[in-house]
């Protein structure tokens, strides 16, 4: 079990789709998860359908998307930083690592979630885990957490190997289902797709909703 969890991501819903099972099965076990959410989306290109948002909208209803999820995620500390979206790559990576340190060094976390620099498609993604990366070299190596990472580019498995976690979630594949859907405007689309070719055993939707893969990040190689 662990003593406490730190999830890192730039978007709400990025804590949605490869990992609410395992967050699920963390707060489930009375571990405190805490979840810092860089930004609101707020530049996401889709306003829902039927369309629920504007641009100007968008933000606020994402944030309360957000809220909806983290209580379904059984998630109590959810930290914004206020960040824009799409630009996690060209802030001021020092004041980023340095805020991202913070936390960790406040909730002493002995698990940490986020993107696998370099293998995460969004460059916002490789953003956030790189920073992730840097800010956990900065300890000690002996007081640095274990990282799992998420990747999903279409080499990763060639440069990086195959994932070395693999959670069965599948106790817990409707409430991830209800933490998809809270997302209203992100994922009204595909939802009900999801949900029929779950029922229908689809392999690829069983497997999206049962299991949830991560590579245990070399936290202790540090680089230059
Ligand atoms: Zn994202």
């Amino acid at each position: 079990m662990e003593r406490h969890v730190l999830v890192v991501f730039p978007h709400p819903d990025d804590e949605a789709f490869g990992v609410a099972g395992t967050i699920l099965s963390h707060t489930t076990n009375s571990t405190p998860v805490t979840y810092i959410c860089l930004t609101l989306g707020e530049m996401g290109r889709n306003m829902g359908r039927p369309l629920i948002a504007s641009r100007e909208t968008l933000p606020e209803i994402r944030k309360k998307e957000l809220d909806e999820a983290c209580k379904l995620l059984g998630i109590t500390d959810l930290r914004h930083f206020g960040m824009r979206d799409k630009t996690v790559e060209f802030t001021d990576q020092k004041v980023l690592i340095d805020r991202i340190l913070q936390v960790i060094k406040e909730v002493n976390p002995s698990l940490v979630i986020t993107f696998y620099p370099g293998y995460s498609v969004h460059p916002d993604h490789d953003a956030t885990g790189a920073a992730v990366i840097q800010a956990i070299q900065k300890l000690p190596s002996s007081e640095r957490p274990t990282v799992h990472a998420l990747a999903f580019s279409k080499d990763c498995e060639d440069v990086i190997g195959p994932p070395d976690v693999i959670n069965d979630v599948a106790n817990y594949s409707s409430n991830k289902l209800q933490v998809m859907e809270a997302h209203e405007s992100q994922t009204a689309g595909m939802i009900d797709a999801l949900k029929e070719a779950f029922l229908k055993k689809d392999e690829a939707a069983v497997a999206r909703l049962t299991v949830e893969r991560f590579w245990t990040y070399p936290i202790h190689n540090d680089r230059p």
